[in-house]
């Protein structure tokens, strides 16, 4: 698990242009000597003009689909594959709020139980 943001993003952008386009056209290879020629921390603005889009930087949650500043990215296997998948803040919320939610009610019918037990 790690935290991502338009920084550590655009941060592995370079090595991630060169994975997707194993064999690039010209273009596409001429963006990814642009990537590279950024250096280790570019910045996120001048990544995305290069590319012409946002999406190698934003973080993009992989369960509401919002675009956020900054997100936990997960590894989940999936079809027999690890994938990195983004989750937003919101997103990670509401999934404890419904395990304290969860516990809770847990809880209570634990006592009750005892109290019938009893
Ligand atoms: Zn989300």
């Amino acid at each position: 698990m790690k935290i991502q943001t338009q920084y550590t993003r655009a941060a592995s952008v370079a090595d991630r242009w060169r994975a997707q386009y194993v064999s690039p056209t010209i273009g596409q290879a001429a963006v990814g000597k642009r990537l590279r020629e950024l250096g280790p921390t570019p910045d996120p603005k001048v990544v995305e003009k290069i590319i012409g889009n946002l999406s190698w930087t934003a973080c993009t949650c992989g369960v509401c689909l919002m675009e956020v500043a900054v997100c936990v990215e997960f590894t989940v296997l999936v079809d027999g594959y690890f994938k990195p998948v983004a989750v937003c803040p919101g997103c990670l919320q509401i999934g404890i709020d419904a395990i304290n939610d969860h516990a809770m009610k847990m809880a209570d019918s634990g006592v009750k139980e005892g109290h019938h037990a009893g």
